[in-house]
């Protein structure tokens, strides 16, 4: 099992870092909405884009999530409640018309970082 719950964790500064280089400014570990008590890992304010870069444990990755052996009532309800807080997370940023970005930890970063390139430059108006 991972250590690397929350912030900063590889694939999210491997991101970040290629996301500067490219000219992007963000902000980092950022509430999108300050009232709401919600985290996005990279956020864009002007263009209202919210990205999350969510581990393939804590989220429950279909590909890479595998149930600890033992623990299992602690570990299940926890996981689910993650997905189910992040499913909110999504609709609430959305309904306050946000872009919501979401990527699993194993995703390659160039890609990622592409992907949400060209999602903040076309929200630039
Ligand atoms: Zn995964």
């Amino acid at each position: 099992m991972k250590a690397n719950r929350g912030r900063d964790t590889q694939p999210e500064l491997a991101v970040r870092r290629l996301l500067h280089a490219v000219g992007l400014r963000y902000r980092v570990n950022f509430r999108p909405i300050p009232r709401l008590n919600r985290t996005a890992d990279v956020v864009f304010t002007r263009q209202k884009v919210a990205v999350f870069i969510d581990g393939c444990f804590w989220h429950g990755c279909p590909e890479h999530y595998q149930r600890p052996v033992s623990n299992r009532e602690y570990w299940d309800p926890k996981v689910a409640r993650n997905i189910a807080r992040d499913l909110d997370t999504t609709r609430r940023l959305v309904s306050a018309s946000w872009i919501v970005l979401r990527y699993w930890e194993h995703e390659a970063p160039e890609e990622v970082a592409k992907s949400i390139a060209a999602c903040v430059k076309q929200r630039v108006g």
